[in-house]
């Protein structure tokens, strides 16, 4: 019955595909088949439901600021990690540098990419601990020991990466980033290119909306902690669109170049989507209006 609900919806948003175009600012993201779309819904019992291209793996992209923000409020506590980063939606572009030269302000936002490369930063551990720790902790929470990452395009954004490389080093000369940049941005290029599926990130959003259940050692409970990543998401989940699609599909959600959407609502569902043609924004155009669907058919907008 839902799934024949989510093939309809794959169906009536297909169209959107052919108004959007795969990210090609990382090279080997332009070689992805614009034309996948998938679903995945995980409920609060952890039953499944799939359509379309529910097992295609595609690389998790900004969807891993989620991640990292878990763990460096984990190791760090609310208080200090908001010392280096800001709470606040941001109407600029994820890639912005452009206020924190004009003012030496912190990042407005961990969902932007001056956000998350200090995020980054805050894990604990070197270079390699830092990314096991990462790609171990989404594992765990998509219950998917199999998850790797993509070193095609880690390589790729690595070797092209230099606007995130611009952030990392203007940060650091204002004193806003502390270590190794060539180290912190080799993890977070990594950690974007961990390759995941619809229903992975389904999983990883009921995780959230069940509000973290697992024994996780850390300066922050887990409850506090969802409700964190929850709110961020609504208020700067979808880049400089975070408002609008706030007001029009209402679910807490975070989407990345690769094409994914992950969404999460506080215990009810977990949300996976992909479909890797985006809008002008970034954000998954036949994704968006996937989101739109779901949120009207099955009554699911928040607010
Ligand atoms: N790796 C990408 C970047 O830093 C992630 C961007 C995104 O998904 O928004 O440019």
């Amino acid at each position: 019955m839902l799934e024949k609900k989510l093939e309809n919806i794959i169906k009536k948003n297909r169209h959107l595909i052919k108004e959007g175009h795969v990210a090609d600012y990382i090279p080997a993201l332009s070689k992805v088949d614009p034309n996948y779309i998938g679903i995945s819904i995980s409920d609060i019992d952890g039953n499944i439901y799939k359509a379309g291209d529910y097992n295609t793996k595609f690389t998790i992209q900004s969807i891993s600021k989620i991640i990292g923000l878990m763990l460096a409020l984990k190791d760090n506590g609310e208080d200090y990690y908001f010392s280096k980063v800001g709470c606040e939606p941001t109407d600029e572009p994820f890639n912005t540098l452009y206020k924190m030269d004009l003012k030496n302000q912190k990042p407005a936002n961990p969902m932007i990419n001056s956000g998350a490369i200090i995020t980054t930063s805050l894990i604990k551990g070197n270079k390699e601990e830092k990314f096991n720790r990462i790609i171990e902790f989404i594992r765990l929470i998509a219950e998917n020991p199999g998850i790797t990452y993509n070193e095609e395009v880690y390589l790729s954004e690595k070797y092209t990466g230099d606007k995130n490389r611009a952030i990392a080093y203007l940060m650091k000369s204002k004193g806003l980033l502390e270590g190794e940049v060539e180290d912190i941005l080799d993890t977070y290029f990594k950690q974007c290119s961990i390759e995941v599926t619809a229903v992975d990130l389904a999983k990883i959003g009921l995780f959230i909306a069940r509000r973290c259940p697992l024994d996780l050692e850390g300066r922050i409970e887990n409850e506090r902690m969802a409700a964190i990543v929850t709110a961020i998401m609504t208020t700067c989940g979808m880049y400089d669109f975070s408002g609008q699609y706030a007001a029009t599909v209402g679910i807490p959600s975070k989407s990345g170049v690769g094409g994914g959407i992950l969404a999460t609502i506080p215990n009810k569902l977990g949300i996976g989507v992909f479909s890797p043609a985006l809008d002008k924004f970034g954000n998954s155009i036949a994704g968006y209006g996937i989101m739109k669907d779901l949120s009207r058919e099955l009554n699911l907008n928040i607010f």
